[in-house]
């Protein structure tokens, strides 16, 4: 085989570097790599890799769980993923969010009693941070149009000064669930930090490179937005349940169907396994194309 040429300089080596992120670009070093990155970073697109298969289940959720197979593709943001799971889970992207990735070897957070807890959001609601026990998660990616988010302030349990936090518009889920630091953790993206609604995301497997966002499988009608927390996603499907409401189920029931910010005007009778896929599909799609 012939030496191949630096693309910069022109000089023949028997061994070119390569540019990492697009793969394309040969090099006889790192100096003449840095000189063309300024030309080079316009026409530069990352390499594409299989996207990825996660299931993404709501734990706290019983009979019946809450779950959706969701095929996520390697270079979205996490601000994308967050509109997936938005759309899959007919949630309405009226609170804040955040995701972790969890360190399994994090030491057990303390109990707290009521007045260190009284006292430590004294401290925070003077924007001054300070940690709640022993940091839990390698990495925060958060909401980047969280000070519109009234919610927001009720995050700080999930803030902590040793667990780096980036921008979910600028974070890519491949580079993320690659790096080696916590390769194989387990992410939860956490909605609504008033009614705390996680979700797990399990990484089950890879899909092809050219993938978008697509909803393969999943159980379990949406959680209404601000149902008071699962004791009152309970309630409100314990109405729906009862053979005859009394006033509290009733008043409950026309809330849902009329006034949750993702209301749902069928209501939950008989419908608490509902998930239409060709739905949530068509709104990925078309929401992934107004994305572009
Ligand atoms: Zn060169
Ligand atoms: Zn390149």
């Amino acid at each position: 085989m012939s030496a191949e040429k630096c693309e910069v300089c022109l000089e023949e080596k028997p061994k070119l570097v390569t540019c990492g992120r697009c793969g394309n670009r040969k090099y006889c070093g790192a100096a003449c790599q840095r000189k063309d990155w300024s030309t080079h970073k316009h026409s530069c697109q990352p390499k594409k890799q299989p996207s990825w298969i996660l299931k993404i289940t709501i734990p706290d959720s019983r009979e019946p769980q809450i779950w959706r197979t969701l095929v996520c593709p390697d270079n979205a943001t996490f601000q994308e993923l967050h509109y997936a799971i938005q759309i899959a889970f007919g949630w309405a992207a009226a609170h804040s969010y955040d995701f972790v990735a969890r360190d399994p070897t994090a030491e057990e957070r303390p109990v707290e009693d009521i007045m260190a807890l009284i006292q430590r959001r004294m401290v925070q609601d003077n924007d001054e941070q300070r940690d709640f026990g022993p940091r839990q998660n390698f990495i925060r990616i958060v909401n980047p149009n969280d000070h519109k988010m009234i919610d927001s302030m009720h995050s700080y349990d999930r803030k902590h000064s040793q667990t780096p936090e980036k921008k979910a518009d600028k974070v890519y889920v491949g580079e993320q669930f690659n790096k080696k630091e916590w390769k194989n953790a387990e992410w939860e993206y956490m909605y609504d930090f008033g009614d705390n609604w996680g979700h797990e995301i399990e990484i089950i497997g890879r899909g092809n490179v050219d993938d978008a966002f697509k909803c393969t499988d999943g159980n379990g009608h949406g959680i209404a937005e601000d149902a008071g927390s699962m004791p009152g996603w309970e309630e409100l499907k314990n109405a729906y349940r009862a053979a005859k409401p009394n006033d509290e189920q009733k008043e409950k029931m026309h809330w849902y169907e009329n006034m949750a910010s993702n209301f749902d005007p069928e209501g939950l009778k008989g419908r608490e396994s509902y998930v239409d896929l060709s739905v949530i599909n068509s709104l990925l799609k078309s929401s992934m194309d107004c994305m572009d």
